[in-house]
């Protein structure tokens, strides 16, 4: 397909396969997110906590935090309803990997009962390098990094502080680590064939300008997907926590940005920023029908 020009043949059999990254398989193959992840361990800006991650997921809406035996009960009753169901992904609401003992259970509990389920992570990169070695022996093939910026004068704009090492690091300094942790991780992860998806939230007059330099960069280390998403910045979501006022990118700015991002390098625009629970073939969210209620009635 024209998109997936210039990968090689072992990644982009697998890029084809998945429905969040390829037009065609999105309709043929089913995923659903499970929310087995409620705390973070940065703040980004645009983020207020009481609802989703956006680095997977659509901001503004809360899921239902599951415990990793839930989820996975969750994702059999999907998988006996929805054939075409494939991948599962941890995406939320917090960081997976800020939770990594429910995170990984789930995984471990997913590979003994449905060993055949395609596994993914979504991260801010914090705590990704230290996770790098589990992350292999789960065998999860795609992991998606929130890279807003490499430059730590941006990035301070975006993130008020993170929590590092026990303590709150605030301002550049903060920027500079979760930079420099987001960069360790991606290269790990391409040493070890894991597909590594990068994710950028658009923000205007913040990172608009600078993308293309991010783009360029985790290109560089062997991301095989840039997918640049816009701020949704409603004010029913809450404002940019530490700016009132940001505004979201309008579809004509998205489209230059992604436009200047899109190089040779395959990019994905069909991303839907679907809910931390969503589940279903994509563009579609049947996750209502699965409740936890409604799961434990189905045995
Ligand atoms: Fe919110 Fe996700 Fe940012 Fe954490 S990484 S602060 S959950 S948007
Ligand atoms: Fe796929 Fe939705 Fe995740 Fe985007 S948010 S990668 S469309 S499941």
């Amino acid at each position: 397909a024209r998109q997936m020009g210039g990968l090689p043949e072992a990644v982009r059999r697998k890029v084809e396969e998945h429905p969040c990254y390829s037009e065609q398989a999105h309709h043929y193959f089913a995923r659903m997110h499970a929310a087995v992840a409620p705390a973070c361990n940065i703040q980004c800006n645009y983020c207020n906590r009481k609802y989703d991650c956006a680095n997977e997921s659509r901001p503004g809406v809360v899921s239902e935090v599951l415990t990793p035996e839930q989820a996975v009960q969750r994702t059999l009753a999907v998988g006996a309803a929805i054939p075409q169901m494939s991948v599962l992904g941890i995406a939320g609401p917090g960081d997976p990997l800020a939770n990594r003992e429910r995170t990984f259970a789930t995984f471990r509990l997913l590979a003994e009962k449905a060993p055949d389920i395609k596994l993914c992570v979504s991260t801010n990169g914090l705590a990704l390098p230290e996770c790098v070695d589990e992350l292999s022996q789960h065998a999860i093939e795609h992991v998606t990094i929130t890279i807003n910026c490499v430059d730590p004068d941006i990035g301070a704009k975006i993130y008020p502080w993170i929590f590092w090492q026990h303590r709150r690091v605030r301002g550049r300094a903060a920027a500079e680590i979760l930079i420099a942790q987001q960069q360790k991780g991606l290269e790990m992860l391409v040493a070890r064939g894991i597909l590594v998806k990068v994710n950028s939230v658009l923000i205007p007059g913040v990172n608009d300008g600078h993308l293309e330099e991010v783009s360029r960069i985790v290109k560089a280390k062997g991301a095989f997907l840039h997918n640049v998403m816009p701020l949704i910045a409603a004010p029913e979501h809450g404002t940019f926590y530490g700016l009132t006022g940001q505004r979201g990118p309008t579809a004509a700015e998205l489209k230059a940005v992604q436009d200047a991002c899109a190089g040779d390098m395959t990019m994905m625009r069909h991303c839907r920023q679907c809910r931390a629970d969503a589940v279903g073939l994509l563009g579609e969210d049947r996750g209502a029908e699965f409740t936890l209620e409604k799961v434990a009635a189905m045995e």
